[in-house]
């Protein structure tokens, strides 16, 4: 095993790194930067999204035909640590969610023609795009095949009924995926699932209501869509009637690892705060930094970031190897989740009460940090992904091969 970063990855990682510093962190420090959601304002968001393609840092997921950078999972891995030192990095970038998770699965399953209109403006930075799964009761969460949304085939096109929520950044997608049933029937519960694309500018939709979160949101925030007649023309069908799952099962595993991979650069700069609070606070004659109980809280938290980081790059080098890493993508979701939200509460317990104000970014993490056990599957059914491969292949689970 060799965890020696190629000259490329370690070069961009210097010029992501660079890059933050330079023009993402004094944004992140201005009040005015961000907007109502407790987001970076679009234009200031724009202004980076110019910056960093000049600096030859847009789209690293992307090939480079297509004007990315064209990086395999594990130089990504690298990439969107650093990008993600800020919680403004990754947008900057074109590597944040939900865009990130889309434009990697067009990439995988859209035909050529589809990728040109629909992909091809995401990459670009010219439109937002979102993925419609998620439905309230009794439609399909965590279980994808209570999915209730209906596709009627009329003619050459798709007739779309039903609801969905949660839907990340629908408030300002343009391109939208979408997920529904193509088959009524009860035994056909899980095949048929069909993805579709649809243009947010077209008739028989609506969003019902922005939904108030614990924030802070996405661009486009979290949002409530009622469909009640959409027509999608079947040319806009992702993969073939019935590929859905496959299809959900496609996007899921490399953008829950991306997940992991900003996660963990998050984590790492609440580790710089409270590092940077303990070396200059004293108490009780002493430095914060040289009592042992605060040295141990920091050093479980390395720990823990460094064993995300190692099962974040495993998932990664296999993802790049072919596999679907299903199992290690599984693993370093619940961990990484796990790690983010305890690399925070730990550093705002570290700054005293200035961990609970908003003059460091620490309490905004701590309320994102909260959804990360839930997104792209909640940590209880990434467990029970695990514990069905645990049950299938016993101690072989844990087999290198
Ligand atoms: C900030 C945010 C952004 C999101 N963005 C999107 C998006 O862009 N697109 C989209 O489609 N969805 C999105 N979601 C929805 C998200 O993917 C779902 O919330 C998640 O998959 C869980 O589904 P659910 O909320 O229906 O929970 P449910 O399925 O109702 O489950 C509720 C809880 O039950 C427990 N549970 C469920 N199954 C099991 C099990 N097998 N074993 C043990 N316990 C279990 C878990 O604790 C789970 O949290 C988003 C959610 C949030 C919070």
């Amino acid at each position: 095993m060799d965890f020696t970063l190629s000259q490329r990855a370690e070069d961009l990682r210097q010029r992501v790194r660079a890059f933050v510093a330079d023009h993402v962190l004094p944004l992140e420090a201005d009040p005015q930067s961000y907007n109502e959601f407790e987001n970076i304002r679009m234009n200031l968001r724009d202004d980076l999204r110019v910056k960093a393609k000049a600096a030859g840092l847009w789209a690293p997921q992307m090939p480079e035909s297509r004007g990315g950078l064209g990086l395999s999972m594990v130089e990504q891995a690298v990439f969107y640590e650093e990008a993600n030192r800020s919680i403004f990095g990754p947008v900057c970038f074109n590597c944040a969610a939900p865009d990130d998770g889309n434009m990697r699965c067009l990439e995988m399953v859209a035909s050529e023609d589809q990728k040109q209109r629909w992909l091809q403006p995401i990459i670009d930075g010219s439109v937002n795009s979102s993925f419609a799964m998620t439905e309230p009761h009794p439609g399909g969460g965590s279980d994808p095949g209570m999915i209730q949304t209906r596709a009627e085939r009329v003619g050459d096109r798709w007739r779309i009924t039903g609801r969905k929520w949660y839907i990340s950044g629908a408030a300002v997608a343009k391109h939208f995926i979408l997920m529904a049933r193509t088959d009524p029937s009860p035994e056909e519960r899980r095949r048929h699932l069909t993805a579709f694309l649809f243009h947010a500018d077209s008739p028989g939709w609506r969003i019902v209501r922005r939904i108030g979160n614990m924030g802070p949101d996405e661009h486009g925030g979290v949002c409530e869509l009622e469909f009640d007649g959409l027509e999608i023309p079947d040319h806009d069908r992702l993969m073939e009637v019935g590929d859905g799952l496959r299809m959900t099962q496609i996007r899921l595993g490399p953008a829950r690892l991306t997940h992991c991979m900003r996660w963990l650069g998050m984590a790492k700069r609440c580790m710089e705060i409270a590092q940077a609070y303990v070396s200059d606070r004293e108490g009780f004659g002493i430095r914060l930094a040289d009592r042992e109980s605060v040295q141990l809280t920091l050093g479980e938290v390395a720990h823990d970031i460094q064993i995300g980081r190692l099962l974040t790059m495993h998932a990664a080098w296999k993802l790049d190897q072919g596999d679907r890493a299903r199992k290690e993508v599984s693993s370093a979701k619940i961990h990484v989740a796990d790690t983010l939200f305890k690399a925070v509460d730990t550093a705002i317990q570290l700054n005293g009460a200035r961990g609970y104000s908003t003059d460091t970014i620490l309490e905004w993490v701590y309320r994102y940090a909260r959804a990360a056990k839930l997104v792209d599957g909640a940590s209880e059914v990434h467990k029970m992904v695990l514990a069905r491969f645990y049950g299938k292949d016993g101690s072989d689970y844990w087999q290198w091969g």
